[in-house]
């Protein structure tokens, strides 16, 4: 019979991988294995350490991946997957695939950099401390990929076939239809991935990606986000309170710091910056965009411009490329980065990791936290356990590079950014659903959340939702 494990994201937020095992194929094989995503755990060292543990069936043995999305903790494994001995296919969409071509690079020079400051300074427990994946080894595995378009039904084998829907989450974002097809009759089962805003209200600038999620959807299994299954995003327009806290900071003597993902968060908010200060209400203060990927990134998120909401692709029209706006400067090189801790008038800088784990945005909070004229926002979700949810919750302190530095700097958090589905707008899109599944399964939320969302789901619709557990398998009866 066939099954799907949860190999990730089950009881956490992060490191989503879900094992699909077709066992029972009509060739006589051991049947079909393939992988909805294969992100990176991030946060809580419990969950972080699972990075290091092999899948419980060998990566050789896998066939193919599915892949819903560029942000880490759905695609920031797979070099990882290669390196044990992967070598099918991975299929994405084609700005999914362009946007992983510079995260995953990015993300295996991370992990070297940490590993090479452990050894210097002697902090690890593992002599030599080691890199989950090189830069090099995270390049080699993009010659896996292959760009399915969104609707086109792909064929595994003769009983699995899968499609992508849009998730509306961001650019090339995707769900997955699996079909299974076994003793004449034929099962589909959902993957939701990442589900973006509903299109409700005008004012979520999270919303940048036109299409998705897609309506009317008729899965007999749903496997479904929970991110923000307790919570409910705030409405109003999100520019007059980012442009207060912009006047206040530079009135001061500050600087503002963004850490955020810099692949498309970052270039939405510099396009609301830019917004903001051809209407004058925030000073022209130096704009630092540092992150070695950022320059692509703009090419990136202006190619695919016509996957855009009409709001979004006014805005690309009217300005151009941040690239080439004065008073905005873009640091690929290391030393620009270095330039950025000496300047001592009010700046604003947008750095990533977006939950501040690695990267650039480190050196900048090591150097402006500590003073209370500064000020940090948060523009994106804080995965318990990371330093970004360390900040964001009022500590003291927050540990960087094995020092305590010391948080004297405000902090907000503007959680209109989102690029999730609030509990509200997940049950509009619920309701837009042609049957109610035969059984839900929750994932990628917090206890708290997916437990919440649990009882809003079943009290309002009346479904039947269960919350996956960390390598629980569930049968994929048939139909
Ligand atoms: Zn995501």
């Amino acid at each position: 019979m066939a099954y799907i494990q949860f190999l990730g994201a089950a009881g956490t937020v992060t490191g989503s991988k879900h094992l699909i095992n077709t066992s029972g194929d009509t060739t006589g094989k051991k049947g079909l294995q393939v992988l909805i995503d294969c992100g990176l755990f991030q946060g809580h060292k419990e969950w972080r350490q699972r990075n290091w543990e092999d899948t419980p069936v060998p990566a050789r043995e896998i066939d193919a991946v599915i892949l819903t999305h560029a942000h880490l903790d759905h695609c920031g494994w797979i070099p990882r997957l290669a390196k044990e001995g992967f070598t099918g296919p991975i299929y994405a969409t084609a700005p999914t695939i362009d946007l992983c071509s510079v995260v995953l690079p990015d993300s295996g020079h991370l992990q070297e950099e940490e590993a090479r400051f452990h050894n210097q300074k002697g902090t690890s427990k593992h002599q030599p401390a080691l890199p989950l994946y090189t830069l090099n080894e995270a390049e080699e595995c993009l010659r896996l990929f292959k760009p399915v378009p969104f609707g086109e039904t792909k064929q595994l084998s003769n009983e699995l076939s899968f499609r992508f829907a849009h998730a509306g989450h961001i650019l090339g974002s995707a769900m997955v239809e699996v079909f299974l097809r076994h003793n004449g009759s034929s099962r589909k089962s959902l993957f939701t991935g990442d589900i973006g805003r509903v299109p409700v209200n005008s004012g979520a600038p999270g919303r940048v990606v036109y299409r998705g999620p897609d309506p009317n959807e008729d899965p007999d299994l749903l496997v479904m986000e929970s991110t923000y299954g307790n919570r409910v995003h705030p409405h109003e327009d999100v520019r007059p309170q980012l442009a207060q806290l912009v006047r206040d900071t530079v009135k001061r003597g500050g600087s503002v710091v963004v850490p955020a993902f810099a692949v498309e968060r970052t270039q939405k908010f510099l396009f609301l910056l830019k917004e903001l200060m051809e209407a004058g209400q925030i000073p022209r203060v130096p704009v630092f965009v540092d992150s070695p990927m950022a320059i692509k990134a703009v090419e990136i998120f202006l190619k695919y411009a016509c996957d855009f909401t009409e709001e979004a692709c006014a805005l690309i029209r009217k300005y151009g490329s941040p690239l080439e706006w004065p008073g905005f400067q873009f640091a690929a090189k290391q030393e620009d980065s270095k330039k950025i801790n000496d300047i001592r008038y009010p700046c604003i800088i947008v750095s990533s990791s977006g939950m501040v784990t690695g990267g650039r945005i480190l050196h900048h909070l090591i150097h402006r936290l500590p003073d209370p004229r500064n000020q940090v926002i948060f523009v994106g979700f804080q995965a318990p356990g990371t330093r970004g949810a360390i900040i964001k919750s009022g500590a003291k302190s927050v540990r960087i590079y094995s020092s305590e530095v010391e948080i004297r700097a405000q902090v907000a958090a503007l959680e209109q950014f989102s690029d999730h589905a609030d509990t509200d707008e997940l049950l509009i899109w619920l309701k837009t659903f042609k049957k109610p599944p035969q059984a839900t399964y929750l994932v990628h939320g917090e206890a708290d959340a997916a437990s919440r969302l649990q009882q809003a789901i079943s009290s309002r619709l009346g479904w039947d939702v269960k919350i996956a557990h960390w390598l629980e398998k569930i049968a994929l009866g048939e139909g």
